[in-house]
């Protein structure tokens, strides 16, 4: 590992998991993430020009030297819920409080692991953007010009499954994030080579434990129908519990919720 890998690694680890913040107050102080991964993208990796083609992100994605002149790395992190957190959404139907609340706390509280990655760059006089805490951050039917998730599978964090959620080594169940820096950092290695190289149904036509996991059948063969989730979220769950939404059935105890369901080597 380079200086600067690991001095960013251990700091963002160390936040994680020593901040009082990484709890949820309302429900005994449960504790939202565990151990984050960090992986590190090159800022003119060929994949983020990839992104802005139609049916992948999009033309509205951003590059990072949109985001930020000069930039060099892009800092991907994945923050894996907890057992805890996990467990109690297990149920079929409505999602748990406990998962309601740790995917809006939850959120807030990466929005800080986000300004903290930037201010401990800025202390060391490089410059520094955290997308999605950016004014230019925007989000026009349901495609955003930024993808935690894209930006995670070029840093090296993992694949993409059939319900559309990256598959890391801790799983699908978290929360990403991601920083662009003008900091040049060595690039984190892919183990894959494809988007959907971990998942075994995209791969060897195995498993699909997620299409019967959601409670609308918006999951089929041909992955996951994005305008018939979210317009079910919207309509049965933000309706009764704004701000608080969530659902994630189809991540929940099938063989990716924690791990890579593939043998890797
Ligand atoms: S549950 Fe199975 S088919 Fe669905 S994303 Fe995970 S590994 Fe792929
Ligand atoms: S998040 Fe819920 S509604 Fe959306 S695909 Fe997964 S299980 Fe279905």
């Amino acid at each position: 590992m380079t200086e600067y890998e690991s001095f960013i690694k251990n700091k963002i680890i160390e936040f994680v998991n020593t901040d009082p913040r990484n709890v949820l107050p309302a429900h005994n102080n449960m504790r939202i993430y565990d151990e984050p991964l960090i992986g590190i993208a090159d800022a003119d990796d060929d994949y983020f020009k990839e992104f802005q083609k139609p049916g992948i992100v999009g033309k509205n994605f951003m590059l990072p030297n949109d985001w930020l002149n000069g930039a060099q790395s892009v800092i991907s992190y994945f923050l894996p819920f907890t057992k805890e957190i996990r467990d109690s959404n297990r149920m079929p139907g409505m999602p748990s409080q406990e998962w309601m609340s740790a995917r809006i706390d939850g959120e807030k509280f990466n929005n800080a692991v986000r300004a903290f990655i930037v201010e401990e760059l800025k202390k060391i006089n490089v410059d520094a953007v955290a997308p999605c805490l950016d004014p230019r951050f925007k989000i026009e039917e349901i495609v955003s010009n930024w993808s935690e998730r894209h930006v995670a599978f070029t840093a090296g964090l993992g694949t993409f499954g059939l319900h559309r959620a990256v598959i890391t080594s801790k799983g699908t169940t978290g929360r990403f994030g991601s920083v662009v820096t003008t900091l040049r950092i060595t690039p984190t290695h892919r183990n894959y080579t494809q988007y959907y190289q971990y998942c075994p149904y995209l791969t060897q036509g195995k498993c699909g434990a997620c299409i019967s996991k959601c409670p609308i059948n918006a999951i089929s063969e041909n992955g996951k129908n994005n305008k018939m989730c979210s317009e079910y979220i919207d309509r049965e769950i933000l309706s009764i519990y704004a701000p608080r939404y969530g659902c994630a059935k189809c991540n929940m105890s099938v063989p990716c919720e924690s791990r890579i369901p593939i043998d890797t080597k």
